[in-house]
């Protein structure tokens, strides 16, 4: 049955054209490697940092998908990408989800990096043209990638909390402190370090925090471990310290004492690719769920045919669908340049909480079956529970959206 969404068509000959790349050029890799890749023991070592070998096959797919013009197609014209709208973005992060599920990490990170914190992100546009310049084509080709740090410790949610502190030291500062949960922090060449240049303003809560634009290279960047998550032995989320790390004026990132403001509109543009991950995700999973239902039998007849099975069905159907329209209709707002705040963390809310009942539910038609891995429906369900705290958790979408509609934006 082929894709007859009516907002698919616009967008159809890209996801077309990028899962045949997939097939003929990533998938191969995948069955080359797929020994290796099977063993968490090979893809991350005792620190809990991927290994240099699962590096190198990313950084393969990376360069690979850079030369067939799928790894910047979120990136801006004038970078030099694709210049995908929202609209387009979110199409084809569900189309991905939908066909490959939780588990192919190498489709899934290396063929298109996120569309905010690595690759052609739109904080790039913010930097000066000396400090970008030598470094674009790499970062364009899937060399060098990117991380951004933000979080730490005692800051996550609460961002005014952060202890980071950029001290001036001639014309420019000394960063101090450390971050936590920065995703690919350890195979970055480059990062966004977000440091306190005035602390009266952060203690107001009006501003004060400062993005610098810093080689990992540099002397005082360091990352100490990978944070074992949900059953792994690591994740590309890491521990990283920032010991006198010098950084000068040059390289900020926007304007000094404005950080957040950037943080906040890129984090935006994350959440509305994690829900539409999240309708990708719970799709496939329905798909299993379906085929299964026509299959196994109890009781003399298959289960779908009892109606607590359809019910079930019924309601992740129904779920999935009005998640999807949300989300379609929350992209056009952005792609129409009107303010989508309290729409965005509606559907970052509602996609990642509706993706783990959805997957809940798939492995309960599995019976015993769902709670093994042979389907990828338990490495759906540990997927979909990580998604409720990357990019603002579900309390802090809804008191976004609380805050919104009591200040008078009650528009729906
Ligand atoms: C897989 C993963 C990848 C990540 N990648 C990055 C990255 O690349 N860069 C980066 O900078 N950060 C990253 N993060 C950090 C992420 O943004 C934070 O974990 C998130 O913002 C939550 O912060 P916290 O973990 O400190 O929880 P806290 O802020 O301490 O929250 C604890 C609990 O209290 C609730 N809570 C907090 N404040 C309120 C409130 N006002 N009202 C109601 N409830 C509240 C929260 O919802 C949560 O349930 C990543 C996290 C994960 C898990």
């Amino acid at each position: 049955m082929s894709e007859n969404t009516i907002e698919a068509s616009d967008y159809q000959e890209i996801i077309d054209a990028l899962m045949s790349f997939i097939e003929k050029a990533v998938v191969p890799i995948e069955q080359e490697h797929a020994e290796f890749l099977s063993d968490e023991y090979n893809v991350f070592d005792k620190r809990g940092l991927m290994t240099q070998k699962y590096r190198d096959i990313n950084r393969q797919v990376r360069e690979l998908s850079a030369e067939a013009g799928f790894y910047s197609l979120y990136g801006a014209e004038s970078l030099d990408g694709g210049d995908l709208p929202a609209s387009g973005i979110i199409q084809v992060q569900e189309a991905l989800h939908h066909k490959y599920g939780p588990e192919r990490t190498l489709i899934h990170e290396s063929v298109i990096p996120s569309p905010f914190t690595n690759g052609l992100s739109p904080l790039l546009l913010k930097l000066k043209d000396e400090v970008l310049a030598p470094r674009l084509e790499d970062i364009r080709s899937g060399k060098s990638t990117l991380c951004f740090a933000l979080s730490e410790p005692d800051a996550g949610s609460d961002v005014f909390n952060l202890k980071t502190k950029a001290t001036p030291e001639g014309d420019g500062w000394v960063i101090n402190g450390q971050k936590q949960w920065i995703s690919n922090a350890a195979h970055a060449s480059h990062a966004f370090v977000f440091a306190i240049t005035d602390p009266e303003a952060v203690k107001a809560r009006t501003g004060g925090i400062t993005c610098f634009f810093v080689d990992t290279s540099d002397e005082g960047f360091s990352v100490d471990a990978g944070i074992p998550m949900m059953g792994k032995r690591g994740s590309n989320a890491t521990i990283v310290s920032l010991t006198n790390l010098k950084v000068t004026r040059d390289q900020i990132v926007g304007e000094e004492g404005q950080g957040l403001n950037l943080a906040m509109g890129g984090i935006s543009r994350g959440r509305l690719t994690m829900s539409a991950t999240c309708v990708g995700l719970a799709r496939w999973a329905l798909d299993q769920a379906v085929s299964y239902a026509n299959t196994r039998k109890t009781f003399g007849k298959t289960i779908g045919q009892h109606q607590m099975i359809q019910a079930k069905l019924a309601e992740i159907a129904t779920q999935i669908y009005l998640c999807k329209a949300a989300v379609v209709r929350t992209a056009a707002m952005v792609d129409a340049g009107l303010p989508a705040v309290k729409e965005t963390s509606m559907v970052k809310m509602a996609c990642t909480e509706m993706a783990g009942r959805v997957l809940d539910e798939v492995m309960q038609i599995h019976g015993g079956l769902g709670l093994t891995n042979e389907m990828g429906l338990e490495a759906g369900y540990r997927f979909a529970r990580t998604m409720r705290v990357p990019d603002g958790t579900s309390e802090i979408q809804r008191r976004t959206v609380a805050k919104r509609l009591l200040a008078g934006d009650t528009q729906l």
